[in-house]
Formats: structure tokens, sequence, C-alpha cells
């Protein structure tokens, strides 16, 4: 349990904001038999023609009752990128504040503090199995350190951070905790939303772009106390969310079997993969994955990422980042594509 006072942590110039207001924030109802002559638009039926809702609030009340967390617990962003980048730009004063990510993880967290620039700590995870380093990570955080970016499961590593690990973090640091949960749907782990009761400091993320194989649509959510989430709801464009995404993603989120259908061979071939992974005599090292990807350690990745793509097959090199030298990641593709890419493989352990 832990509530800290996010109030005072968000910048002042956003504290003091006057947000702007769309006609729709101005005239709420759509519903009704209204002429709608206040927002400029083209009077006649596209079925674009008008503004899509500001505030999603459809889409809100089926993520609401399947996530079991309030509306306004709810902030939608194109992708989960602008979830990331709002949360930057509310909280952290350029030139002043700094932010702290583990290394390796998801590259983003560095370029969106960068171009609002905001200094970024990086703390290595533990190299044996990519943990967190809990010492390190509280060495480096000062009074300027606003956030703390967490990525479980961990891109590019595939593992889910340790829940007790994470607790740590989120009840020692007087910031704000994200928790980057993209991959959370292929983990049988629990995600940190049911902690959002328990603590008012984190903010969790989720997307549309992998297990709901929506990464076309651009929708992230970012699910955090009421406090957060209207702070961010204030800065955010007010129009992110384009009506084919909202309608999109309605239909797809009503459509209980929809996910299942897509993720259903993710794990099973996960497994297969791995196994075929561990027989190879260029692969050193498969690490466990709770995503739908995995990470190897070979003996020269730039040299057998060169023979994998010769073969047609594109995989990510990952040997440049920390602690992941001469590694490959590799999503986990359909069943024909994983069978294609097992022959390729082995192909070249034969010739090595
Ligand atoms: C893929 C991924 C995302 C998704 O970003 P979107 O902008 O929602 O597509 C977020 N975080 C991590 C760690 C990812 O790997």
């Amino acid at each position: 349990m832990k509530t800290i006072d996010i109030g005072s942590l968000f910048r002042n110039n956003i504290k003091n904001l006057k947000p702007y207001t769309s006609a729709r924030d101005e005239f709420k109802e759509i519903t009704g038999d209204f002429i709608f002559l206040d927002a400029n638009e083209n009077p006649f039926d596209t079925g674009f023609n008008r503004y899509p809702d500001p505030q999603q609030r459809k889409l809100k009340k089926v993520f609401s009752e399947l996530k079991r967390v309030n509306e306004d617990q709810i902030l939608f962003g194109n992708g989960s990128d602008e979830v990331l980048d709002l949360i930057i730009r509310a909280f952290c004063e350029p030139g002043i504040d700094n932010v702290l990510g583990i290394s390796p993880s998801y590259g983003m967290y560095e370029v969106l503090a960068n171009i609002n620039n905001v200094e970024y700590k990086k703390s290595l995870l533990n190299s044996l199995d990519y943990s967190l380093n809990l010492n390190d990570i509280f060495a480096q955080i000062n009074d300027n350190t606003k956030l703390v970016f967490l990525c479980s499961p961990n891109n590019p590593t595939g593992q889910i951070l340790n829940f007790d690990d994470v607790k740590r973090v989120v009840e020692g640091f007087d910031g704000i905790v994200i928790i980057d949960e993209a991959y959370i749907d292929f983990s049988t782990e629990k995600s940190w939303l049911k902690m959002l009761s328990q603590y008012n400091n984190i903010i969790v993320t989720q997307t549309l772009s992998k297990a709901f194989g929506l990464a076309g649509i651009r929708l992230g959510i970012a699910y955090a106390s009421a406090q957060i989430i209207a702070g961010l709801n204030k800065i955010k464009p007010p129009y992110n969310i384009n009506q084919l995404t909202q309608e999109k993603a309605l239909s797809v989120m009503i459509d209980k079997s929809y996910s299942n259908n897509l993720n259903t061979c993710n794990s099973i071939e996960k497994n297969l993969l791995y196994k075929a992974l561990v027989k190879l005599n260029f692969v050193l090292k498969v690490y466990p994955s709770d995503s739908n990807f995995i990470l190897i350690k070979v003996t020269n990745a730039n040299e057998i990422y060169d023979k994998i793509l010769k073969k047609g097959i594109v995989v990510r090199n990952r040997t440049k980042d920390d602690l992941c030298e001469n590694c490959l990641r590799i999503s986990i593709g359909t069943p024909d594509q994983n069978r294609i890419l097992i022959d390729v493989l082995k192909s070249i352990s034969e010739s090595e």
C-alpha cells in the first residue's frame, strides 16, 4: 500500500494549464435529434465526417468492464508510444528532471526522454538472469528523478520481472513507476493492474499491438490512479484516437474469442522453437521467454543474422544492446513460418 502526493509531481505549467476544449467537450451529447453546427465539420454523411469522441467513452466502458478498473483510470493513446510521451511531458521539467530506465530494454523510453530534453539514466540489469539491480536503481535515483520505466515482460530479454523486485521499486521510490506490459498477455504471470488499488504511483501500460494483432490501428492504453489519468488527459491531443481505430478496437474487444484464436499456438510454438534452438551448434544460450519472442545468444550475431537474412527471414540483431552481445531476437511466427525458420537454422548449423 502506498499513496503519494501525485498533484505535486506534475510540472508547474501542467498544473496550471487550461486545456483546449473541443466542440465535443463543450457539448457532449452525441445521441438525440440535434443538428450539429458547432464543429465546422462537413454536414454530409461520409461515415467519417464527424470528429471522433475525444474521450472514447464507448471504448472505455468496454475496457473498464474487461479489466475491472474505473473508466477514469483509463487513458488511450495513439499507440503506447504516445502514452509514454505524454507521461514524460506531464511530469518532467526539461533540463532539470530525470527519469530512469533499465537496460537492456525498450529503446523508446530513452528516445522520448531525449526528445523532451529529459536526462535518461540507465540501470543495467543483472547480467546473469536479467533481473533488476535494486541497489543500483536506488543509488541512481535522486531528488529530480520523476519516473522509473520498467518493462515486464521485458523487451528484448523476454522475461517477466520478479514481482517482489518491482514492488520494492514501487514502494521505495517517491515518484511514478511505469510498468510497460506490452507482452503481458503472453505471460502466465499476473498483470500489475490488480495493484492499482494499492499503489497510486504506478502506471500500467498495455497495447493492442501484440497479442491482439492490431499494431496497425495504433491503440495503447495507460491504467493509473484517476489523478494521474486526469493530468495526462489534460495534455493529450483532443482527437488522438481516430474513428477507425475506435470502431475496430470496440468490435475486437467485445468478441471474446478474438484474441484467443490469435494466440492459442504461441506457447506451443514457442516451446517447439525453444527445443529446436537449443540443439543448434551456433546457439550458446536460449533465454526463457514470457513473451512472443525468444532471445538467443549465438557465436557471431552479425554472421548468423546475415545467413538467416539470405534465406529470406528477418530477425532482430540486438548485439549492440547492453548485455546482449551476440544476441538475436526472434519473434514467434505462424506454425508454417516457424517450420521454415527451423529448417533454415538447421541448415546453417550443419554448415558451421
Ligand atoms: C511493441 C512494444 C510496445 C508497443 O508500442 P505501441 O506503440 O503500442 O505499438 C510497447 N512497449 C514495448 C516494450 C514494446 O515492445
